[in-house]
């Protein structure tokens, strides 16, 4: 068949090319090529058969399911194979497509034909072709690890020749399956789990093969949950996936997982749902779930449906599929707390992971079969939703208007997000007055457009997916959400923008707008290259400096350098000091091309309208040696956090040690301390302690994030900042002594804060503060919130109107506001540097780099 096709697109880069400019013909010819290089083969083994083992006696390891499937595919006219590329670790991605052999021979024509129905690939759809596209989702978490055992049956079961159930279903129905979503957590597990079972399982739940330790496999190698990373896709394993999820667009997805307890949760899912989900959508969730239903009462299995798991917060992988057109479902089997091979549950059952891998199937064989049993229904309903998205959209705002303020660098990572999930824009009309929302001041009010501005229509295939990302308020139908509920994008990003419920077509390419001016040849002697300081990227570019080691300096205060205006915490570099970097100019003006950048480069030193070049404001900046520590105490994904900043976004090196090597560690080795949240007993007193004050004493910076600043005050010179609680008089106006008992739930939701954005004023004159603007957004997620700082700087705090957007309760929202959310206190020569909101949390709150990069690269 045409797997052979399949196999040679390994590389992300071409499946990229393939997104951006399909050629059918070229393709058809590779296509027919492969067709007469491979044989077809016979004799599908089992699982059982190929592994040596029955499934679930034991967890396989990652390479061993991949070599199954590539059997299945090898030896299955009913199956072809994808790699889609590698996992941070090296391990294979990929996907099997399977249906009937002669709808794989047209593979690329369902897929063309599906894209057309959504109007994001040219041409009307072919209204014969019916089929349903199903993709199967599994193991995203990898230690939940029954879904990766089931998939292997039910890939056998559905191109085992002898399986005569399954084959009509495969005639009109594509299933496209990705066994393993985070290949890296899953061998993380199963390695970890092999090591320590013994010759036979131990079903005591206190045994340690029921105590996985950290970082477990449901995280991924940078310990990012990949379940809440599907929409902001700052892992690579995001990345790749979704090239390949924007190929297909498929009609219902479903994500296989595990949760606590023994019993089957599958859909329907349970509010809060988005008030974007269609009654379709809804509809079909039902009547999946009865179908599953009917297969486990057969069995009598335990199930059941719609009382959690929302479907709201976008990034997960039932909303992220069902904003873009399909039924997304989560399904979980009760086991992920650590049942391992066989656990002994309360009631004094044995919960296998064999009965854990048969319900994985069971669902999956009961998807596949309900979807092809109403697969007409199912395209065709697709259709009508990408079809009301073009011509109707159910949205309030009918368009969003984005505006670049001069620096491009923010809004240009935004559009790059929106573009990868295929979401178009283009610039706006000029001079077209209005009345809109402004983001920023929160009111509606009238504004002109101009022709530099940005606009996303909602009068297009992706408009639900954009209005979800982009909306400045999410519409929450029922309050008790699982996870955060604010995520506007343009918070996110700190973008100006705007949302009117008027119609505005895009005009032009938006190109014409996000790229900077071309490189200036310089010709005259320059006496120092000087480049704002104005968002993320110019964070990166000092990174690289510092890597290059390039010997730059950063100015405390304006300068006036020229025509041109030079904000505090701008890169100096001269060309004093800089002999070391050979070919000088041509190395600054390549680098600064590669970044983007647009550097001034003066003649002079001397500044008449502001302090000079070379002043004792523009001070030499040491390429900072950082650490992080490590362990069992530090919460691994805000540990996972940090890492990945200085990994791939910010691209700076790190030192990660592990907590039990604090007592041999010079910290005058490093300049900068990161504690993410954790406990820091044994660093933070005692003679470490005292070693970490001196340290502090003598230039030391140390950062500490979270739940670490209760912490500090062992510290010499440091003063905790107060916790702010309710005021006694407002709890008593709240007495809630004589609640009901059925409505504790609901109660408990009101002194919690499930993800809210608040307005943080930033003192932009703090080397904390450069290049940041004067409001910035900060996601909140903690309740506990502090008074301002008495001996220190408070450098960003929430005023009094500061909440934005999200859900928070009514005994929280006071105690937050006013409070403090970074501060910096003075120690000696040395700053210990407060963030009360972590402004990494899961790498996708953009416009908060910048301040990281602040605490860590500027002077203080
Ligand atoms: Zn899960």
């Amino acid at each position: 068949m045409i797997r052979t096709r399949f196999t040679t697109i390994a590389s992300v880069a071409l499946t990229l090319v393939m997104l951006i400019s399909m050629q059918p013909a070229v393709q058809a010819q590779t296509a027919a090529t492969a067709r007469a290089s491979v044989q077809t083969a016979s004799g599908v083994q089992s699982p059982a058969e190929f592994l040596g083992y029955e499934l679930g006696e034991r967890f396989t390891f990652h390479h061993r399911m991949v070599a199954y499937f590539e059997h299945v595919a090898a030896n299955s006219d009913y199956i072809a194979l994808e790699h889609y590329g590698t996992s941070t670790e090296g391990r294979p991605l990929m996907v099997v497509y399977i249906s009937a052999p002669e709808n794989l021979n047209r593979l690329e024509d369902i897929r063309v034909n599906n894209l057309r129905r959504t109007g994001l690939a040219e041409g009307d759809p072919d209204p014969a072709d019916q089929t349903a596209i199903l993709w199967m989702s599994y193991n995203i978490h990898g230690n939940e690890a029954a879904s990766i055992e089931g998939s292997m049956q039910t890939v056998y079961e559905l191109a085992n020749p002898a399986n005569r159930d399954t084959k009509p279903w495969l005639e009109n129905t594509l299933v496209i399956m990705d066994p393993s979503l985070n290949p890296d957590g899953t061998e993380r597990y199963a390695v970890w789990f092999n090591q320590v079972v013994g010759r036979h399982f131990d079903p005591h739940p206190l045994s340690r093969e029921h105590r996985e330790p950290s970082p477990n496999g449901r995280l991924n190698h940078y310990h990012f949950d990949m379940n809440r990373d599907w929409a902001w896709q700052t892992q690579r394993e995001s990345q790749l996936r979704n090239a390949i999820y924007q190929r297909w667009l498929p009609h219902v997805h479903a994500d296989f997982h595990e949760m606590g307890g023994y019993r089957y949760f599958f859909a329907p899912a349970a509010n809060p749902f988005h008030t974007s989900i269609t009654d379709w959508q809804k509809e079909f969730q039902t009547t999946i779930g009865e179908n599953h239903a009917r297969h486990f009462d057969a069995v009598n299995h335990l199930y059941y449906t719609g009382e959690v798991f929302d479907l709201f917060y976008p990034s997960y992988g039932d909303t992220w599929p069902t904003f873009q057109g399909a039924i997304g479902m989560t399904y979980e089997q009760g086991g992920s707390w650590g049942a391992g091979l066989a656990v002994t549950t309360p009631e004094d059952h044995l919960h296998t992971l064999e009965h854990r891998l048969g319900n994985q199937h069971r669902v999956g064989m009961s998807t596949v079969e309900v979807v092809s049993r109403n697969h007409d229904r199912v395209a065709a309903e697709f259709q009508r939703y990408f079809d009301t998205s073009r011509n109707d959209p159910q949205t309030t705002y009918k368009t969003y208007i984005l505006r670049h303020d001069g620096n491009r660098d923010n809004l240009r990572a935004m559009l790059e997000l929106l573009e990868a999930q295929q979401v178009q824009f283009g610039t706006a009309p000029a001079r077209r007055n209005l009345r809109a929302f402004n983001y920023q001041t929160g009111a509606t009010e009238a504004i002109s457009t101009t022709g530099e501005d940005i606009i996303v229509s909602m009068y297009q295939p992706k408009s639900v997916l954009a209005n979800v990302l982009l909306e400045p308020r999410t519409t929450v139908v029922d309050s008790l959400t699982y996870d955060i509920t604010a995520w506007s994008l343009p918070y996110v990003y700190g973008v100006t923008a705007f949302a009117t419920t008027e119609r505005l077509n895009p005009e032009g390419d938006a190109d014409a707008v996000l790229n900077t001016a071309p490189q200036q040849a310089v010709t005259d002697p320059v006496y120092a290259y000087i480049f704002p300081w104005q968002s993320f990227e110019d964070a990166r570019f000092l990174a690289r400096l510092h890597r290059e080691e390039f010997r730059v300096r950063l100015t405390s205060e304006p300068m006036q350098v020229g025509a041109s205006d030079v904000p505090r915490g701008s890169i100096v570099i001269t060309r004093h000091n800089n002999d070391h970097i050979d070919g000088f100019d041509d190395a600054v003006q390549a680098l600064s091309a590669e970044y983007g950048r647009t550097p001034i480069a003066t003649g002079t030193g001397l500044n008449p309208a502001s302090i000079d070049v070379s002043s004792e404001s523009v001070a030499f900046a040491r390429a900072p040696r950082v650490v992080m520590f490590t362990g069992e105490d530090v919460s691994g994904m805000n540990m996972g956090e940090v890492w990945h900043f200085f990994d791939w976004q910010l691209e700076y090196p790190i030192t990660l040690v592990d907590m039990d090597r604090v007592g041999q560690l010079n910290f005058f080795d490093f300049d900068v301390m990161v504690l993410p949240a954790g406990r820091y007993n044994s660093l933070l007193t005692g003679t470490t302690g005292d070693r970490v004050s001196d340290w502090l004493s003598r230039g030391g910076r140390l950062i500490v994030l979270e739940n670490v600043i209760t912490q500090i005050g062992s510290l010499r010179g440091v003063d905790v900042p107060e916790a702010k609680s309710p005021d006694e008089e407002e709890v008593d106006a709240m007495d809630d002594r004589l609640r009901v008992f059925g409505d504790r739930r609901r109660e408990g939701m009101s002194s919690s804060l499930a993800g809210g954005i608040f307005r943080t004023h930033i003192d932009v004159t703090h080397p904390l503060g450069f290049g940041m603007p004067e409001t910035y957004f900060s996601l909140k997620r903690r309740t506990d919130a502090f008074e301002y700082l008495n001996r220190g700087w408070n450098v960003g705090h929430i005023p009094a109107d500061g909440f934005t957007s999200g859900f928070v309760g009514y005994k929280v929202k006071p105690v937050v506001e006013e409070s403090l959310n970074f501060g910096v206190i003075n120690v000696g020569r040395g700053q210990v540097i407060l963030m009360v909101d972590n402004p990494l949390f899961r790498g996708f709150w953009y416009s908060g780099r910048l301040l990281f990069s602040n605490a860590v690269l500027q002077n203080m």
